[in-house]
C-alpha cells in the first residue's frame, strides 16, 4: 500500500475513534460506538501492516492467534457483571504492550536517540509497566483472587512516592544520558513496583475510578510510542484514550463528591464497626415486611420508579425486576428506571444490566431528569442501591456522602427498599431512609424478593 493511502486509512480510522467515543456517550448510540471503535482498530492493524515492510509475518500470525485466543474467550464467556476486570486485564495487556515495544525500541537504538524521542522513550516505559501491574492488582481485587479490602500501613504514601520518584528521576536521567542502559532495568522494576504499591492500599469497589485513571495512562503510554514510532494514528489514538479516562474517572470522582486523592490515598473501603445483619453500623433496627405486604402498596399506583443499585448486580435481578416492570405496566402503572451515575461499580452499571433484560431505552431516566418525578411517584421501589439514595449526602456534613448528588426516593409516598440486611453499602455508613415511616423494608435477595413481588401482583 503506498504511504498516501496508509494515511488515508490512518485519518479514516481517527475519525472513527473520534465518532466512537461521540456516540458511546449514548445509550441509544453506544451500540454504533463499538462498531465504529472495532472498525477503526480493524484498519488501524490493516493500514500499519500493509504500510510497513513487515520482515517476520510468522511472528506477526502467532501474536495474532495467541491474542484471538485470550481476547475471544474474555469477549465471549466473562459475565456482564464482570466488565470491570475484564476492562482492567486488557488495560494490563495494553500497558505490557506499550511498556515491552518501548524497551525494544530502547535497545534496538541505544545510546543513538535525541533527546525528544528518549524523553517519549521512558514516559511510555514508564507508564506502561506501571499500568501493567497497577491493572493486574486491579483486576486481581475486582475478581477476589486478592483481598478488596485496602491493604494499609504506616507510612504507605511515603513509600510509594518514594519509588514514583526514583522512576520519575530516573526517566529524566535516561532522557539526558540515552547510553545509561544499565539504568533501563532499575526504572521498569520501580514502575512494575509502583503500579502495585499504588493499588495496594484502594478497596475493591473504588476499583472502577482507579482503571478509569490506569486507562488513561495506558493512553499516554501509547501516545508516547507513537512520538517514538513516529505514527500520528497512535499519537491521536492514544491521546483519545488518555484524556477519555481521565475525563471519565473525573466525572465518577465527582459524581460520589470526592477527589482523586481521596480515592488513591485515603484508603476507603472499610466498613463501621458494628454492621450486620439486623443491626445498622448504628445499632438500630428495623421491622421487615413481607412481600405480599409490599404488593398491597401497589393498588392505583400511576407512577412507580425502580432506583436499582448494586445489589441487583449481585442478585442478578435484573430480569425479575423487568418482569416486575411487565407486571405492573399490564395494570395500567408507568414504570420508569432512576439510573444515578455511579449506581453499582462502575460507570454505565445499571444501563448495561437492565439493557440486557431488554429494559427499553425511554424507561431508563437518569438522575436529573428523574428526581423531579419522585414526589409524584406512589411507589419508590429500592433495588439493592444503597449509598445513592442516602439523605445524608444532603444533610450531614460529616458524612463520607455529603455533597454527592442522590436518587430523591424519600420524595416517593412508599419507599419500598430491597436488601438482604441492616448492613452499609460501599460508604460504610447508616441510611436515615431505613427509619421513615413510610419505608418499608423487605429483607431478602433481590431476585427472590422481586420475583416473590412480580408473582403476588399477578395473583392480585
Ligand atoms: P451500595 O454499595 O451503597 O449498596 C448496595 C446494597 O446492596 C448494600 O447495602 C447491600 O445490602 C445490598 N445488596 C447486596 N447484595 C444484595 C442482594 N443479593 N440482594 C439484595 N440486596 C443486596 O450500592 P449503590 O449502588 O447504592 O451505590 C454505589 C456505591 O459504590 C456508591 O457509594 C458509589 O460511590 C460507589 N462506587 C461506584 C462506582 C461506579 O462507577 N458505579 C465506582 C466506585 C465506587 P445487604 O448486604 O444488606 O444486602
Amino acid at each position: 500500500m503506498s504511504e498516501q493511502w496508509v494515511q488515508f486509512v490512518y485519518l479514516a480510522s481517527a475519525a472513527l475513534f473520534v465518532l466512537s467515543l461521540k456516540w458511546m456517550g449514548q445509550v441509544k448510540t453506544s451500540r454504533r460506538g463499538n462498531w465504529a471503535g472495532t472498525l477503526a482498530m480493524v484498519l488501524a492493524v490493516v493500514g500499519t501492516l500493509a504500510g510497513f515492510d513487515v520482515k517476520g509475518w510468522t511472528w506477526i500470525a502467532l501474536a495474532i492467534a495467541l491474542g484471538s485466543l485470550i481476547g475471544a474467550p474474555m469477549a465471549i464467556f466473562m459475565p456482564m457483571t464482570a466488565v470491570p476486570q475484564r476492562t482492567a486485564l486488557s488495560h494490563a495487556f495494553g500497558g505490557l504492550a506499550a511498556g515491552l515495544v518501548g524497551t525494544a525500541e530502547y535497545y534496538s537504538n541505544a545510546p543513538h536517540i535525541g533527546t525528544f524521542t528518549m524523553g517519549a522513550l521512558s514516559t511510555e516505559i514508564l507508564l506502561g509497566y506501571l499500568t501493567f501491574t497497577g491493572s493486574l492488582m486491579a483486576f486481581g481485587k475486582l475478581q477476589e483472587i486478592l483481598p478488596t479490602r485496602p491493604i494499609v500501613y504506616p507510612g504507605r504514601n511515603l513509600v510509594s512516592l518514594a519509588v514514583l520518584g526514583t522512576a520519575v528521576l530516573l526517566a529524566v536521567y535516561l532522557t539526558i544520558e540515552p547510553g545509561a542502559t544499565s539504568l533501563v532495568p532499575i526504572l521498569m522494576a520501580a514502575a512494575l513496583a509502583f503500579g502495585v504499591l499504588l493499588l495496594l492500599p484502594i478497596g475493591g469497589a473504588d476499583m472502577p475510578t482507579v482503571i478509569a485513571i490506569l486507562n488513561s495512562y495506558a493512553g499516554l503510554s501509547s501516545a508516547a510510542m507513537g512520538f517514538v514510532m513516529n505514527n500520528k494514528l497512535l499519537i491521536i489514538a492514544g491521546a483519545l484514550d488518555g484524556s477519555s479516562g481521565l475525563i471519565l474517572s473525573i466525572l465518577m470522582c465527582k459524581a460520589m463528591n470526592r477527589s482523586f486523592t481521596n480515592v488513591l490515598f485515603a484508603g476507603v473501603g472499610t466498613v463501621q464497626a458494628g454492621a450486620g445483619a439486623g443491626t445498622s453500623p448504628t445499632g438500630r433496627s428495623v421491622q421487615g415486611y413481607t412481600v405480599e405486604d409490599a404488593a398491597t402498596v401497589f393498588d392505583g399506583a400511576r407512577l412507580v420508579i425502580v432506583a436499582p443499585g448494586y445489589g441487583m448486580a449481585v442478585a442478578q435481578a435484573q430480569h425479575a425486576v423487568k418482569e416486575l416492570s411487565n407486571v405492573l405496566s399490564a395494570r395500567g402503572t408507568d414504570v420508569k428506571f432512576a439510573i444515578h451515575p455511579v449506581a453499582g461499580r462502575m460507570p454505565g452499571h445499571m444501563n448495561v444490566l437492565l439493557a440486557e433484560a431488554d429494559v427499553p431505552y425511554d424507561q431508563l431516566w437518569e438522575m436529573e431528569r428523574v428526581n423531579p418525578l419522585f414526589p409524584e411517584a406512589e411507589v419508590a421501589i429500592v433495588v439493592g442501591a444503597n449509598d445513592v439514595t442516602n439523605p445524608a449526602a444532603r444533610t450531614k456534613a460529616d458524612s463520607p456522602l455529603y455533597g454527592m448528588p442522590i436518587l430523591d426516593v424519600d420524595k416517593a409516598r412508599t419507599v419500598i427498599f430491597i436488601k438482604r440486611s441492616m448492613n452499609p453499602g460501599f460508604a460504610g455508613i447508616d441510611n436515615e431512609l431505613f427509619y421513615l415511616d413510610k419505608t418499608m423494608m423487605v429483607f431478602g435477595d433481590a431476585k427472590k424478593v422481586i420475583t416473590g413481588l412480580a408473582a403476588a401482583l399477578k395473583q392480585g
